[in-house]
């Protein structure tokens, strides 16, 4: 029986420690980019950078577009606007109780090109529903009852489905709100100048500042440090156990068949005195070498013929075994005796 329990713990420290080690990564990346104060800086930023290196820098400002989307439900102005319709419906189980599950229907994304302006300048954003730390608002959530109508009910019925309704949602990026982006700054011909996802480095579109991102990232990389240590204590205390387990069973395995041995040689049964009749030798020695004596290790004088349940062990005759509430061997419950015959 391999130690799964111990060895789970121990892989899920060695992952605790990577995601730990990952963020602490990232806190300090975000720490070393560069912040623009005013959008305006930044197109002398860029023309005075190294144009060799990609510029990673974060900047703030209020969510803005020449083109918005007009959301339907919730009324809202928008730059993003995901829609989505989810069938919800109570379902007959194999139990004979209804339960409540829904369905996803439709899922529709629109984005229309946006900036974030500080008032000084304006700088595009592309490709923010990838970036990390993204949450649209959600802008309204209607929940339209199915009609209810005794065809349509008993056809349900029938499927084993009680339809209940659609609930539609919106959830909106809108315009005027205040984020911060953390991407690569470019340039185009034209001059206009864009924030996208870096080929390597960090990708945020937050509602938090960057100061919040990094202390938050820090609290994380030190939760899973600590979670980490944690389980890998808990492991280690587990496979010590195991270990020590194997290693009393064993020895109390040795110890028994010691005295098995003991006992068997000592008996003037049949099998040993048919031994000495034909040879001491050859049949004795390799009798005794292959197996231990087929008797109880409790009383040593009947043969065993119990096997214990749930650890499988048969090591005592039935009359002692009544006697018996733990293994001999591996000390674990009985919870139930098994006997055996032979033919
Ligand atoms: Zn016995
Ligand atoms: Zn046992």
């Amino acid at each position: 029986m391999a130690p799964w329990g111990g060895l789970t713990c121990c892989l899920g420290a060695a992952a605790l420690y990577l995601l730990g080690r990952s963020s602490g990564r990232d806190a300090q990346i975000l720490k070393s980019v560069t912040r623009v104060n005013q959008l305006k800086d930044l197109a002398q930023l860029l023309d005075t950078a190294s144009k060799v290196l990609p510029l990673v820098v974060t900047i703030t400002g209020r969510v803005g577009s020449n083109t918005p989307i007009n959301c339907e439900h919730s009324g809202l102005r928008g730059v993003i606007v995901e829609e989505t319709a989810e069938q919800h419906f109570l379902k007959h189980n194999d139990a004979g109780s209804w339960i409540q599950d829904s369905a996803l229907m439709l899922s529709m994304c629109k984005e229309v090109p946006w900036y974030l302006d500080d008032g000084t300048a304006h700088v595009y954003v592309v490709g923010a529903r990838g970036a990390t730390g993204l949450v649209l608002t959600i802008g309204s959530e209607v929940f339209e009852e199915s009609g209810r109508s005794l065809v349509r009910g008993t056809l349900d019925y029938l499927q084993g489905l009680k339809m209940l309704g659609v609930k539609r949602t919106e959830r909106v990026l809108a315009t005027g709100t205040p984020l911060t982006v953390v991407g690569e700054a470019v340039k185009d011909d034209v001059g206009t100048i864009r924030i996208q996802r870096p080929h390597k480095g960090p990708f945020y579109v937050s509602h938090k500042t960057i100061d919040q991102l990094i202390a938050n990232l820090g609290k994380w990389a030190r939760w899973y440090k600590v979670a980490s240590v944690g389980f890998t204590v808990f492991g280690v205390y587990l496979l010590a156990k195991h270990a020590f387990h194997y290693i009393m069973e064993r020895r109390r395995y040795w110890e028994m068949r010691k005295r098995v041995l003991a006992a068997a040689a000592k008996r003037p049964g049949q099998d040993s005195e048919g031994s000495d009749d034909k040879g001491e030798n050859g049949s004795d020695s390799t009798k005794k070498d292959r197996l231990m004596p087929d008797l109880c290790v409790i009383c040593l004088e009947q043969e065993y013929n119990s096997v214990f349940v749930p650890c499988g062990h048969m090591c005592c005759c039935t009359a002692c075994s009544l006697h018996l509430t733990n293994c001999p061997l591996c000390r674990r419950r009985i919870e139930q005796l098994v006997r055996t015959f032979r033919h």
